[in-house]
């Protein structure tokens, strides 16, 4: 199969990228990256990859529907990770997350149409069905977002089944939990508070810091993406979540903990604007039509995570 893939010098899209070109799947025959290469994006995340000829890169925008147009072919296969993704950053400036998660994915929508592509793998996320107090949130949910980063992401998903229901696409979509693992830009909570540790500097803990996330290593994440790939159904939406959750206060304590620092870093902050309480996939679906699983213990592999920023 080829592949193009938009973002993919990005945490996740990296981390794809280079799971494509190792030997554990199929036939790959190409792997095309179109990235901006924003502050998010480096070169450096695919420096395991650049030398396999079968990979390509391609520096640009999403947005930009000539070369867009020119860098897809007919057949390939679109995993779709290009996005602006973080939170506090659509809170401070949301016309950059409405341009590139919005208008950057009806671009790569027009283009898989006429160019008549293989599939559409569209990568999308747990916030888009908004906070929830209990229990998880499923496929049927209905969208409730609360950030404009969710709500761009959410806008972007209806355009995806729109080009489906509308004009054949065979685009698929995944929501995933918060994701962990290397190559992450330390502005995510993870990294972040692992840079801050390493200056001495305090972990920012927004209000009372008992906000709660689901977390999945992102080599589970992206192994959940090929399931769909190769085995999910045109239309379809699958929730990938490991069904390991914790507060961002547990989470600091872990990160604590492990590296040794002093409890005393915990800073906490002026909550965030909107910020959601809790989210919780109910990743059945997956696990029961495709035979996802989650087979890292995902507390283990944070532990690990840290241990490696430390030695
Ligand atoms: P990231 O911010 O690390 O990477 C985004 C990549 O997209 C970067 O390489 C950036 O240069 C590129 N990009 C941004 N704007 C672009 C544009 N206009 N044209 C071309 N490239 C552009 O993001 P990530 O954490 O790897 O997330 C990837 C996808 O997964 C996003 O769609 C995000 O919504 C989704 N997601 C992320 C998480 C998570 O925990 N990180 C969880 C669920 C879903």
């Amino acid at each position: 199969m080829n592949y193009f893939i938009t973002g993919g010098a990005g945490f996740i899209g990296s981390n794809y990228v280079r799971m494509l070109l190792s030997s554990e799947l199929g036939p790959v025959k190409s792997v095309k990256v179109l990235d901006k290469l924003t502050y998010a994006g480096s070169l450096s995340n695919l420096s395991e990859v650049e030398s396999d000829p079968r990979f390509e890169f391609i520096l640009g925008d999403i947005c930009d529907e000539e070369l867009v147009n020119k860098s897809i072919n007919a057949g390939d296969v679109i995993v779709h990770f290009a996005a602006e993704s973080h939170v506090d950053r659509s809170i401070s400036s949301p016309s950059e997350f409405i341009r590139t998660n919005v208008l950057g994915t009806h671009v790569l929508l027009n283009a898989a149409i006429r160019k008549k592509v293989n599939i559409f793998l569209h990568v999308s996320t747990d916030e888009v069905y908004g906070s929830i107090e209990k229990g998880d949130s499923s496929e049927l949910d209905p969208l409730s977002p609360n950030s404009p980063y969710s709500a761009s992401k959410a806008a972007s998903d209806l355009l995806v089944r729109a080009y489906v229901k509308t004009f054949g696409l065979d685009a698929r979509i995944t929501r995933s939990c918060n994701n962990f693992g290397p190559n992450q830009y330390p502005e995510k909570f993870i990294p972040l508070a692992i840079k801050n540790i390493q200056h001495s500097s305090p972990i920012p803990i927004y209000g009372d810091g008992t906000n709660i996330r689901e977390w999945i290593h992102v080599e589970d994440h992206c192994k959940g993406i090929q399931l769909v790939i190769d085995a999910g159904k045109t239309g379809e939406i699958y929730n990938i979540g490991s069904g390991f959750s914790l507060s961002n206060l547990e989470i600091a304590q872990l990160i604590l903990k492990t590296s040794g620092a002093d409890g005393s870093l915990i800073e906490f902050v002026t909550d965030r604007l909107g910020h959601d309480y809790r989210y919780s996939l109910r990743s059945g679906k997956i696990r029961n039509e495709l035979g996802f699983s989650s087979p890292k213990s995902q507390e283990f592999e944070i532990i690990k995570l840290i241990q490696l920023a430390f030695v």
